[in-house]
């Protein structure tokens, strides 16, 4: 039973907070709290009880389950504290629901059929069942395709890896939920655990925190009071609010340039319902993301192409620059493995060498960061230059084959598209610019002009075959471009499509190109235009 959605769009802004061991303390035992909590809760069971819920989940939890000891001696941690962890908790659980039910979903149908049927054939018989239980006659909501998608290829690696029946396993005892990231939910407070107050310019606040590492009695907590600023920036936005008072914080830590770690109360202000404008004449911005290519998007409207290609590049400098840190990182690797081979005591410095990869990992994040955040700035722009009402990129949460030759850019593009995905699903909030998700499959083996099946060869002058090249040809319409502003189209396609009626891409309609009021049928093939006047550089500060 899915659970009400409030309908008040709300907008997150976060602020640092002063530097103070007793955040530190507060962190750490609160986390060990939660995610002792979980370990104890973790079961089918609590999954049920928590997806079937509409209550907030630390009700269905209750506080009261929440302990902590430390060292053998018992933890006090405030009721409210503890509401807080149980929550915190409980979402973690609650978001298993859904995967444990397409978990055996997907078994029984692979059961049925064989765990060697292909995956395709798997998938569309799981979703024709889906379909046939009909919840209200709705269209098939996409992020099911690929939920059930990344299921069954669990499911296939776990049976390959299983000595015995895979049936005798729970979907509890495959999937154990660690907590990586400290983000505790003051929602369920009153009051008790935090007090604030906004007055438009700065936020007066009082937390409440532990005065010793080991809290044993409500002496040891404390009320801390502080003031933040609110920027100005972020004042003029937050002036637009309902109310001037945000909802409830989360309290967050992030590590900054140099490592230095800072605590975050992350703020949401409620925002009245933008209208949405939704005519079929909408114009749209599609994009195909990528590594060294950042982005290649074009302008649709009403079913016909508008713009030329465009392009979000690397310069050369900057891939090699990621690449250099990426090839540092193996090197580093390998030290550590080798180290680790010596005997203990002729182990040599590999301390020394993991403080190294952490440093270099660190700048990758910050680099990508910065990558991920000029170029969603520059997509943002260009939707709005072109008076787009709606940004259409691929759903990340699908696997899509790797483009990138080398392990590490596969990754570190992967890892990109997610951030990239992330901030624009944000700033298109704040423009009040709907952004659609759609299914990647397939969005660069059809023909957009004509929706026959291409291949792949070398290049625009070069129709030879090869499943490696980038290069995009239609043999019955002849239309050839990169394969990432084909891609760029048929995300456009794609973004027609109503999974219960159309099954793929090949019975959309195609999209032609309208250039001056005149249609064209192939123009645009990319080729000269991709690499011309229509390129922009993404520019990230070389740190
Ligand atoms: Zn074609």
């Amino acid at each position: 039973m899915p659970r009400k959605k409030k309908n008040i769009p709300t907008k997150s802004y976060q602020f640092k907070l002063p530097r103070d061991e007793r955040l530190q303390w507060f962190q750490a035992l609160t986390t060990k709290a939660a995610q002792q909590l979980l370990d104890k809760l973790w079961s089918e069971e609590w999954i049920n009880q928590l997806g079937k819920s509409n209550l907030k989940a630390y009700k269905v939890i209750n506080e009261a389950q929440v302990e902590l000891e430390l060292n053998r001696q018992k933890i006090y941690l405030p009721s409210r504290i503890r509401r807080g962890t149980a929550e915190w908790a409980g979402r973690i659980i609650r978001g298993q629901y859904k995967r444990k039910n397409c978990y055996y979903d997907c078994l029984e149908i692979m059961i049925r059929f064989g765990f060697e049927t292909k995956d395709s054939t798997l998938l569309t018989a799981i979703m024709k069942q889906y379909r046939k239980e009909g919840k209200n006659g709705k269209s098939f909501p996409l992020h099911k395709k690929v939920l059930i998608d990344q299921t069954i290829k669990m499911i296939k690696n776990l049976h390959e890896a299983l000595d015995i029946s895979i049936t005798f396993f729970k979907y509890t005892d495959f999937v154990k939920p660690k907590i990586q990231h400290f983000a505790f939910p003051y929602s369920p407070d009153d009051n008790q655990a935090i007090r604030y107050f906004a007055d438009g310019e700065k936020i007066q606040y009082e937390l409440k925190l532990p005065t010793t590492p080991e809290p044993k009695s409500t002496n040891d907590w404390e009320w801390v009071t502080n003031e933040i600023a609110i920027p100005e920036k972020i004042q003029e936005k937050v002036a637009g609010a309902i109310s001037s008072q945000p909802l409830k914080p989360t309290l967050h830590k992030k590590k900054l340039k140099g490592g230095l770690e800072c605590f975050f109360l992350l703020f949401p202000w409620e925002f009245k319902n933008q209208p949405k404008r939704n005519d079929s004449k909408e114009r749209v911005l599609a994009i195909d993301k990528g590594l060294k290519k950042v982005a290649t998007m074009a302008i649709f409207e009403d079913g016909k192409q508008i713009s030329k290609p465009i392009t979000i590049k690397l310069v050369g400098s900057q891939y090699r620059h990621i690449e250099r840190i990426y090839d540092h990182i193996a090197g580093n690797q390998h030290q550590i493995a080798s180290q680790k081979k010596r005997r203990e005591s002729k182990q040599i410095g590999v301390e020394a060498y993991q403080e190294e990869r952490r440093r270099l990992y660190e700048k990758r994040n910050r680099l990508g960061e910065e990558l991920a955040h000029t170029t969603t700035n520059i997509l943002i722009q260009i939707a709005l230059d072109w008076n787009c009402t709606k940004i259409v990129i691929e759903d990340l949460r699908d696997y899509k084959p790797p483009r990138g030759r080398r392990s590490w850019s596969r990754r570190l593009s992967q890892w990109l598209r997610g951030r990239i995905a992330f901030l624009l699903e944000y700033k298109c909030k704040e423009q009040g610019l709907t952004l659609q998700k759609v299914c990647p499959w397939n969005t660069s083996s059809h023909c957009p002009r004509c929706t026959a099946k291409g291949v792949k060869v070398l290049g625009p002058n070069n129709l030879i075959e090869n499943k490696r090249a980038r290069w995009f040809h239609c043999p019955q319409c002849g239309f050839t471009a990169d394969r990432d502003y084909i891609a760029a189209i048929n995300i456009y396609r794609a973004s027609f499509i109503d999974y219960k009626e159309i099954k793929s891409l090949k019975d959309t309609s195609p999209v032609p190109y309208m250039d001056s009021g005149i249609l064209h049928l192939t123009v645009p093939g990319g080729g000269s235009e991709m690499n011309c006047d229509n390129l922009l550089v993404a520019v990230t500060g070389n740190g």
